[in-house]
């Protein structure tokens, strides 16, 4: 007969919790790359435009009917 065992019985460690001071600077980037995204497909358009001509608009055109922003 043979018979299995395991090296521990013992329950894994629990990961280590994420100081706030270093999870914010990430947080606010990340928030930051979210606003642009969303500028990007929400209102880059007409007089909000940043980016003369249409190519931004017709790059994300997709994106703003799966988001249900007015287009067209
Ligand atoms: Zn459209």
């Amino acid at each position: 007969m043979s018979e299995t065992t395991f090296p521990s019985q013992h329950a894994p460690a629990a990961p280590a919790p994420i100081p706030l001071r270093e999870i914010l600077p990430w947080a606010i980037f990340g928030g930051l790359m979210l606003l642009l995204a969303l500028y990007f497909v929400g209102a880059e358009q007409g007089a909000t435009s940043l980016v003369p001509g249409m190519y931004v608009h017709e790059f994300v055109h997709d994106g703003r009917h799966l988001l249900g922003f007015p287009c067209h």
